[in-house]
């Protein structure tokens, strides 16, 4: 079965506001075995939006359709549908009590204009919104079903999980499987170079697999798919698959069951009962603050030391000043000395250093804009490596964060794996 998507509002062309909703939806419909074909975003404009919904009368079995439910002029959506399909629009009135004791119970009285929400096409089915004034609703013409959903994600959400439980047929009962192996520290043509023949031949095969490479910064995705009425069958064969590409891939994979890196670390630390303390120049403390994103990162996270300076390089970390003097502020022996120092200084079982040139000026021939140096210091010794970025500066910052988080990865697997 397909369906389509449409996210309606004006703000949505601009470049400050981006259509999310439609993500969580294709998530939602999938599951449920729907094929999303189309995804559009529309202004405020009744003549557009109601050419859209006649368009897609017969074409598709399903639109999602997501904003424009608000009680001011610019919300169209309800009189678009109504046109598109020749219904006339009339008061629901157990939509219009409801708006009106949402009022009531803030101690307000319903302006005029939400009496516009309780006007619904005639012969919809109105669901009722908790988080919101707007109710969803749900018709039927010709084959092709619409679902009409408020714009706030916090209101969509609740009321597309009710509507995938009540209201949506699932295709058939065959369902879209999905599963994403995350990678990093590795380009993305070598992954493909090492992926693509392995799972090539997959895509033909009985139970066919699609595999799709989604690179992003400093991390590559490797999406597997398989649509089938028997889930047993399919579950089978995609953790045949995901092992496969894994034993091939390894030891860039760091997750495949949804994890972020910061929380596969997170976890590693707390199997090995490790802490971690990070001594930040071009980072400016974001290695710190991922690694602090993770809820409890209190049990294994010391204490980070932003040493942007020579001067506090030597002051926090005991980095000698010859040191400096003699390789320069990014170099091994002080990326070195800085996890040395940090780890002696916060008494943390790991030190990472990181020193590098995030620019855009500050480069030479020899150590170019990108040349970051990343050094881990543990009991059974440091291990240094240096990294070219390209990028400006908050991607060169983003790229050595990950690179250091994946090292950290790299040791404490090497710990938990004998
Ligand atoms: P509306 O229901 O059109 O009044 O939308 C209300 C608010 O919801 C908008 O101002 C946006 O901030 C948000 N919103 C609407 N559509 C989307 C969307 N597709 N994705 C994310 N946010 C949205
Ligand atoms: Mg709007």
């Amino acid at each position: 079965m397909t369906a389509w998507i449409l996210a309606v509002g004006s703000e949505l062309l601009t470049p400050f506001k981006v259509d999310t909703n439609s993500l969580a939806i294709t998530e939602a419909l999938n599951a449920i075995g729907y094929d999303v074909r189309r995804k559009v975003v529309l202004a405020d404009d009744l003549q557009a939006l109601t050419d859209w919904f006649a368009g897609a009368i017969g074409r598709t079995d399903l639109v999602v359709c997501t904003g424009g439910l608000g009680p001011t002029a610019d919300d169209l959506t309800r009189d678009a549908v109504a046109r598109a399909l020749g219904r006339p629009l009339v008061p629901d009135p157990s939509i219009l009590a409801r708006i009106e004791a949402r009022f009531q119970s803030r101690g307000r009285v319903m302006p005029a204009i939400n009496a516009r929400q309780a006007l619904v096409p005639d012969g919809a089915i109105a669901m009722e919104n908790t988080q919101g004034t707007a109710p969803g609703l749900w018709l039927s013409t010709e084959g092709t079903s619409f679902l009409l959903l408020p714009g706030p994600p916090r209101e969509m959400r609740p009321l597309l999980t009710r509507a995938i439980e009540a209201l949506i047929p699932s295709a058939h009962g065959v369902r879209l499987l999905r599963r994403v192996i995350k990678l990093t520290g590795r380009p993305e043509s070598e992954v493909d170079a090492i992926a693509q023949p392995i799972y090539g031949p997959w895509a033909t095969a009985a139970l066919p697999v699609t595999t799709t490479i989604l690179a992003s910064l400093g991390q590559i995705e490797l999406h597997l798919t398989a649509t089938a009425a028997d889930t047993t069958a399919a579950t089978a064969v995609l953790d045949t698959s995901v092992a496969t590409l894994c034993a091939a891939l390894a030891p860039s994979v760091y997750s495949t069951d949804g994890r972020t890196l910061e929380v596969v670390v997170a976890d590693l630390l707390r199997a090995t009962r490790r802490t971690v303390a990070t001594a930040e120049s071009c980072t400016g403390g974001l290695l710190a603050s991922r690694l602090t994103d993770v809820p409890g990162s209190s049990v294994y996270f010391r204490q980070g030391v932003v040493s942007y300076s020579n001067e506090a390089k030597q002051q926090y970390l005991g980095v000698p000043e010859a040191l400096l003097a003699q390789h320069g502020a990014v170099s091994a022996p002080v990326a070195v000395a800085m996890a040395d120092g940090i780890r002696a200084a916060s008494g943390a079982d790991v030190g990472l250093g990181i020193t590098g040139i995030a620019g855009p000026d500050g480069g030479s021939a020899e150590k170019p804009v990108g040349t970051v140096v990343i050094a881990l210091s543990s009991h059974t010794g440091t291990r240094c490596e240096t990294f070219r970025f390209v990028g400006p500066r908050e991607m060169v910052k983003f790229q050595s964060a990950q690179a250091a988080l994946n090292m950290l990865r790299l040791a404490l697997e090497g710990e938990v794996t004998p």
